[in-house]
């Protein structure tokens, strides 16, 4: 068992809480929270890629620091704690590149990692559709070849940041007879004819979009490794990524955590601090104790992961994102709570918190998804 980082480890936590505290929250606070700003956001990823964490996303024959989970976890935590816009610029660059180092073709590879590495590029990651989220075996966007070029047709929903981004990762069929083996993946550069953007009104700032295909042309080379690879290339990058969505939202859980004792020990009602009630203790004292028992469960996973330990990391990434993103919800709830009728207020940081803990349970796999593969896992023995 581990239960401390790595001296490694402990020193990328001290330099992302440095880079977070004194460069991302100055700039994320400089957007308002319905505003996109794709130069702020190039400015938070050129960041994160100069100190070296978004090389964690690439092996280092390409220019990375080699694939970190624990690392990826790390960054994450930190990142969310102040700004969700920084945290999914940073996630999203993952999940829209990962697929390139596990199928991509030499050129892609050539291309595109050594920018991701350097944080020289924005990415989304575009597989959920109006009809097709949990069902991924459902999606409808078809992409035909035709001579020297594949014609996509369909719409796509829910693509974190794609409007702010240079290059999306869109899964398309290729071959509906097949379902899921009949999924493929391309790599759209933005601003491709026929890929028309358009923002979707979100409860927390993502922001969301949807990508409308429309004979969008992309050349043979965009296919990410061969036709039919689509699904290995989502569920490779997901496999990777979930694990870290709980690592999010330990970040948002600590920070409402953090807001929630700072206001008990200054809001007095009664004569008192509120903080001075044995009831809010706790509160507070529960809200930290679930926030630990996600700490250990994010980091086994993360672990497993990169020990390479695959078969025990399906069930153990399920159970850290489930249990984190529901405990997310219940601490940043009870922060609300602690906080009284400011709490929901516009503009407080916990209101906020609890908006985004809110995002979590749904995506990258809802609760009720995680808890099928863990239950499917436990079918395969314990
Ligand atoms: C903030 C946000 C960001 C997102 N970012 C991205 C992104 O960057 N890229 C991307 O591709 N997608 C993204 N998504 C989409 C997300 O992954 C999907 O919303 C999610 O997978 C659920 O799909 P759905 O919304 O279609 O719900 P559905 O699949 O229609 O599910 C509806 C409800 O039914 C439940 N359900 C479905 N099937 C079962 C079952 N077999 N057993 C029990 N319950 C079931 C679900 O858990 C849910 O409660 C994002 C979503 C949100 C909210």
């Amino acid at each position: 068992m581990r239960f401390e980082f790595t001296e490694e480890e402990e020193m990328l936590r001290n330099q992302i809480r440095r880079l977070t505290r004194e460069k991302i929250a100055p700039l994320s606070n400089a957007v308002a929270e319905e505003e996109e700003s794709r130069e702020i956001a190039l400015q938070i990823i050129r960041l994160l890629g100069d100190r070296g964490f978004c090389g964690l996303y690439v092996p280092q024959e390409f220019g990375g620091a080699g694939i970190s989970s624990v690392g990826i976890c790390i960054v994450r935590e930190e990142l969310s704690k102040v700004s969700h816009l920084a945290d999914v610029l940073y996630a999203e660059l993952g999940l829209a590149t990962y697929g390139i180092t596990l199928k991509g073709r030499g050129e892609q590879k050539r291309t595109y990692l050594p920018r991701v590495a350097k944080g020289d590029l924005l990415g989304s990651f575009s597989l959920t559709e109006p009809d097709a989220g949990s069902d991924v075996a459902a999606i409808q966007t078809r992409a035909k070849k035709n001579g020297d070029s594949y014609i996509l047709n369909g719409e796509k929903t829910f693509a974190s940041v794609a409007g702010l981004a240079d290059l999306y990762l869109l899964f398309a069929k290729t071959d509906p007879e097949k379902g899921r083996k009949g999924i493929s993946a391309f790599l759209v550069e933005a601003g491709t004819k026929g890929a028309e953007i358009s923002e979707m009104g979100m409860m927390a700032g993502g922001p969301e979009y949807t990508i409308r295909l429309d004979d969008c042309h992309l050349p043979l080379n965009s296919l990410v490794g061969e036709e039919g690879d689509g699904w290995d290339i989502a569920f490779g990058t997901l496999d990777v990524f979930r694990a870290t969505v709980g690592a999010a939202m330990l970040g948002v859980a600590q920070a409402a955590l953090e807001e929630a004792f700072d206001y008990a020990r200054k809001r007095v009602a009664f004569g008192r601090p509120i903080g001075s009630f044995q009831a809010i203790q706790f509160k507070l004292a529960d809200m930290a104790t679930e926030i630990e028992a996600s700490r250990w469960l994010i980091y086994r996973a993360a672990h497993l992961k990169d020990e390479g330990k695959l078969s025990r990391t399906i069930k153990y990434a399920s159970m850290a994102k489930l249990f984190t993103t529901e405990m997310a919800w219940r601490v940043a709830d009870e922060a609300v709570q602690i906080h009284g009728g400011s709490g929901v207020t516009k503009g407080v940081k916990v209101e906020r918190l609890l908006r985004e803990a809110r995002l979590a349970r749904i995506y990258e796999g809802t609760s009720e998804i995680q808890r099928l593969t863990i239950y499917r896992e436990l079918e395969r023995g314990f």
